[in-house]
C-alpha cells in the first residue's frame, strides 16, 4: 500500500493540490472502495458553511421563530457564500455540485436553524426538475436568474386534497394553441410567498384511466403570471421562519415553451426530483440532531443536581450516547443515499431510508434534549423547545414516514423475488 501512495505522490508532483487532494490520492488507494475522508474542496466548503451557521444563524434564529419574517438577508448571505442553487449546472454559471457537497453544506445550515435550511433546501427541490428535465432555454432563462440574483423559487405539487398521492392531484391544465391554461390549487408551498416563480404538476389527461406517468405534465409558471394568487403565511407548528402558503391559479396562461421535457411526463419528473431531493432533507434532519446533542452535552455539564454535573449521572450520559448513535448513523445513511444518486446509481431505496432514519433520530434527540434540560427544555428561553417544535415536519414533507416506508416495503419485496 505504502509503495502505491509512494507511486501515486511520484506521479502528482508538480500538480496543484486542488486537482490530486491527499484525501484523492487516499481514496485511490482504498481497494475495498470504502472511504470516508473528505476532500479539500468538500472540507473547505464544509468549514464555510458551519462558520456562517454557527456564526450568523444561531444568534438570530430564536428571533426568527418568534416572528416568522422570512430570514431574506441570510437567504442572500448564504446565496453570495455559494451555499445556494448547488445544483445549478455549470454552464449556466451555478456551482454544478454533487448531491453529496449540497448535504454537508446542508447538514451545518440545519444546526443552525432547520426553518432557514428549509427556506434555502426549496430552492433546490424545486429547481432539480429544471436541472433533470429542462432544456438549454429554460435552463438558461430560469435557473440562469437564480445565479444572476438571490431569487427565490418554489416546487407546487400538493394539494388541499392530498400530498401523499401525488396522483390524485386535481390541478389541470389545459392546451389552448400556443398556450396552456392552469387551474386549481396547491397547497402547504414552501416559498410559495415569495417564489419568482414555480415548478407545478398539473394533470394534462381527463381520463381517470389514464395512468399517472401519462396523465401528469410539469410546468414553469412565473409568480407575475396573471392568475396565480399566493395565500396568507400559514402559522406552523416550528420552522416558522420557513414561508409555507397555498398558491391558487386562475385561468393562468401559461406558455408552450414553460412545459418540462413535454405532455405526460410531469409525474416522473416529480418524482425522480426525489431521488436527490430526500438525502438532503435527510442531512437537515441530522444537522438539527447534531444540535440537540451539542446543546444537551454543554447542559449537561453546567447543571448540578445533588451535588454533581447531570452529565456524572449514568442515566444522563447514556441518553447522550443514545443521542450520538442517531447522528453517527443517520449521517452516514445520507451520505450512501447522496453517494449512490452521484454515481449514477439508483437510490430511491437507500434515499428513504435516509429520510425515515433521520427524521425519526432528529424527533428522538429533540425529545431526548428536552429531556436533558428538565423544566428549562420545555421553555422558549432555552434552544431545545424549537428543536423539538422544528423537528416535526421532517416526518411529514417530501413524503411522510409512512410514505417511506412503502417504498422500502416495496423494494425489500421485489428483491426477494
Ligand atoms: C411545512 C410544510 C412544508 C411543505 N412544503 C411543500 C412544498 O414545498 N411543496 C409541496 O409540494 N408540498 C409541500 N408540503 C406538503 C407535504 O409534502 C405533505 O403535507 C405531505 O406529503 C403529506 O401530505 P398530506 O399533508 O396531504 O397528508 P395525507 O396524504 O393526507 O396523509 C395523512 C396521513 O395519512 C398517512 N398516509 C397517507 N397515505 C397513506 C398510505 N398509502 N399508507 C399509509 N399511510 C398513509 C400519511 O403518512 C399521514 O400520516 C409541505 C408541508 C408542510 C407542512
Amino acid at each position: 500500500m505504502a509503495s502505491f501512495i509512494q507511486k501515486v505522490l511520484t506521479a502528482t508532483r508538480g500538480t496543484t493540490q486542488r486537482t490530486f487532494s491527499l484525501s484523492a490520492i487516499q481514496s485511490a488507494a482504498h481497494p475495498n472502495g470504502f472511504n470516508f475522508g473528505l476532500n479539500d474542496t468538500q472540507r473547505e466548503f464544509q468549514a464555510v458553511a458551519r462558520k456562517f451557521a454557527r456564526e450568523e444563524i444561531v444568534p438570530v434564529a430564536a428571533q426568527f421563530d418568534k416572528t416568522g419574517e422570512y430570514p431574506y438577508e441570510l437567504i442572500k448571505k448564504a446565496w453570495s457564500l455559494g451555499l445556494t442553487n448547488g445544483h445549478i449546472p455549470e454552464n449556466i454559471g451555478g456551482l454544478g455540485q454533487s448531491v453529496f457537497n449540497i448535504c454537508l453544506t446542508g447538514e451545518e445550515i440545519a444546526f443552525g436553524c432547520t426553518g432557514i435550511f428549509t427556506a434555502i433546501d426549496s430552492n433546490n427541490l424545486s429547481q432539480l426538475p429544471l436541472v433533470i428535465a429542462g432544456n438549454k432555454e429554460q435552463q438558461k432563462k430560469y435557473l440562469g436568474r437564480m445565479v444572476e440574483e438571490p431569487l427565490i423559487s418554489a416546487y407546487a405539487v400538493t394539494e388541499p386534497g392530498g400530498g401523499s398521492d401525488v396522483a390524485g392531484a386535481k390541478t389541470r391544465a389545459e392546451k389552448k394553441g400556443d398556450e396552456w391554461i392552469l387551474n386549481g390549487q396547491k397547497m402547504w408551498i414552501t416559498n410559495g410567498g415569495v417564489a419568482n416563480w414555480y415548478f407545478v404538476l398539473a394533470r394534462t389527461n381527463p381520463d381517470p384511466n389514464c395512468p399517472a406517468g401519462k396523465a401528469f405534465t410539469g410546468f414553469i409558471v412565473e409568480r407575475d403570471f396573471p392568475g396565480v394568487t399566493p395565500g396568507r403565511k400559514e402559522l406552523n407548528m416550528g420552522q416558522r421562519a420557513s414561508d409555507t402558503r397555498g398558491v391558487t391559479f386562475e385561468d393562468v396562461r401559461v406558455p408552450k415553451e414553460n412545459v418540462l421535457l413535454g405532455e405526460g411526463a410531469g409525474f416522473k419528473i416529480a418524482m425522480g426530483t426525489f431521488d436527490k431531493s430526500r438525502p438532503s432533507v435527510a442531512c437537515g434532519a441530522v444537522g438539527l440532531a447534531q444540535r440537540c446533542l451539542e446543546e444537551a452535552t454543554k447542559y449537561s455539564q453546567e447543571r448540578k443536581t445533588f451535588g454533581v454535573p447531570i452529565a456524572q449521572h449514568q442515566a444522563i450520559a447514556f441518553i447522550l450516547a443514545e443521542m450520538a448513535v442517531g447522528v453517527e448513523s443517520s449521517r452516514l445513511m445520507w451520505m450512501k443515499a447522496a453517494w449512490e444518486v452521484d454515481n449514477g446509481m439508483r437510490n430511491s431505496y437507500s434515499a428513504s431510508i435516509a429520510k425515515l432514519l433521520a427524521s425519526d433520530v432528529a424527533n428522538r434527540n429533540a425529545s431526548e434534549a428536552v429531556q436533558v434540560f428538565g423544566g428549562a427544555g420545555f421553555n422558549s428561553e432555552y434552544p431545545v423547545e424549537k428543536l423539538m417544535r422544528d423537528a416535526k415536519i421532517f416526518q411529514i414533507y417530501e413524503g411522510t414516514s409512512q410514505i417511506q416506508k412503502i417504498v422500502i416495503s416495496r423494494h425489500v419485496l421485489s428483491s426477494w423475488k
